[in-house]
């Protein structure tokens, strides 16, 4: 994702997203030196590509509405063949919603080698955890719980995951993604702890920051006008004394909640100080009625959100497929604080659905279409063109004359 001509200030991610303002919103966060890919919110995903899919390794769903969850079974079609599990993290009441999306189908030819899905159901206090295992056809076990310490549900060594519950009329879960502190020392507390900048820095990195603290190092320490080598038993303590104090990026990522007083304290005190927002406006303010009844956030409502947690960047996601032809209403509704910029999607990233019209002709015997094509391949690829024309035809696509292919490098 990209803001003009540079990207976003993230030092191990790169956000993207693979839906446009009026597709099912879909947030995309790849975890560079990992070459692996988290993914926020699963509804329609049957245009990414496989190899966007592969890397995804947890996948946070805010709740069980179909524009959320329903590609998670195109996910596992992706995953079904590989060893590494996949993890994915959900509201309460989640663990039911994927058995029966699962339970839908036939797993009779399952093998033993496919993945398993390991669902976390976050709750207030606790999370249960469960196994869908595919050799087991995806059939659930729950293998336990743990109580809840903190907001955090998922981490690396690059990010970690922090989730709260929402009010959506149904428990839904908001996501922060913050970038862990990379390391850091600060040259006037190296000074004034008598320390010699040099190699044992990046000894003391291997020790702290990769989790071998409990090892002590030798530091060097000014003597005179010399200097001499010393071992310091505690690293971690020695790395907390001369680090040098950083913000970390984040990204916040809230969607399908009410405007109530509890829904937006809690946003305030889980939202402050993102890199970026992004987050729901369904709704324009004239429709202030909709969105309270079916508890969404209006333009006017994410103005005074973005007032207060004053990101620096925005992105507005998921607005009402009813304004089709007024999407630049919304633009001109927003009005973030000075020093937040709004990001803008395309009205959609998802490819035009084809039509009859698209295909007909491929099956008529001697037809224009049959002429033109000799073998199944060609015929194949005919298609594809085809459907490339339509999306031409379309002038909201984000990337009209390029190829899915083209159009995935583009968004990200
Ligand atoms: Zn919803």
């Amino acid at each position: 994702m990209v803001s003009g001509n540079h990207r976003l200030p993230f030092r191990y991610c790169e956000p993207a997203c693979f839906g446009g303002l009026l597709d099912d919103p879909l947030i995309f966060l790849r975890i560079r030196p990992m070459g692996r890919a988290l993914l926020f919110d699963c509804g329609q995903i049957a245009h990414l590509a496989k190899r966007v899919v592969k890397p995804i390794v947890a996948v946070f769903i805010t709740h069980a509405h179909m524009d959320h969850i329903m590609g998670l079974p195109t996910l596992v079609r992706h995953h079904h063949a590989s060893p590494r599990p996949l993890d994915v993290f959900g509201p309460p009441g989640i663990a039911e919603r994927v058995q029966h999306l699962l339970g839908g189908y036939d797993w009779n030819l399952a093998e033993p080698t496919w993945f398993t899905l390991r669902l976390h159901e976050v709750h207030a206090d606790r999370i249960l955890h469960y196994r869908f295992p595919g050799p087991d056809r995806f059939i659930g076990t729950c293998e336990g719980e743990e109580p809840r310490i903190g907001r955090e549900i998922w981490a690396c060594r690059y990010l970690s995951v922090e989730a709260e519950i929402l009010d959506h009329k149904l428990p839904v879960l908001a996501f922060r993604a913050n970038e862990q502190p990379h390391f850091t020392i600060d040259p006037a507390k190296l000074e004034a702890h008598g320390l010699v900048a040099g190699e044992w820095l990046r000894d003391l990195k291997t020790r702290v920051w990769k989790g071998h603290g409990q090892h002590e190092v030798l530091v060097t320490r000014r003597d005179g006008e010399g200097s001499r080598e010393e071992p310091a038993d505690d690293p971690t303590a020695l790395y907390e004394a001369i680090r040098a104090q950083e913000t970390t990026a984040s990204l916040g990522y809230v969607t399908d909640v009410g405007w109530t007083r509890e829904n937006v304290a809690v946003m305030e005190r889980f939202m402050g100080g993102l890199t970026l927002l992004c987050a729901e406006c369904t709704f324009l303010e004239a429709d202030v009625h909709k969105a309270r009844a079916s508890y969404h956030l209006t333009t006017g409502d994410l103005n005074r959100l973005a007032g207060r947690l004053a990101p620096r960047y925005l992105l507005p996601l998921h607005l009402s497929k009813s304004y089709l032809r007024r999407t630049v209403d919304l633009y001109h509704e927003l009005q973030p604080p000075q020093g937040t910029e709004i990001l803008r999607l395309p009205k959609h990233i998802v490819p035009a659905p084809v039509g009859v019209a698209d295909v007909d002709g491929w099956l008529r015997p001697g037809g224009r279409k049959g002429r033109e094509t000799g073998d199944a391949t060609a015929t194949d690829r005919s298609v594809d063109t085809s459907a490339t024309t339509v999306e031409n035809s379309n002038q909201d696509r984000c990337n009209p004359s390029k190829t899915s292919h083209d159009k995935e490098r583009s968004i990200l």
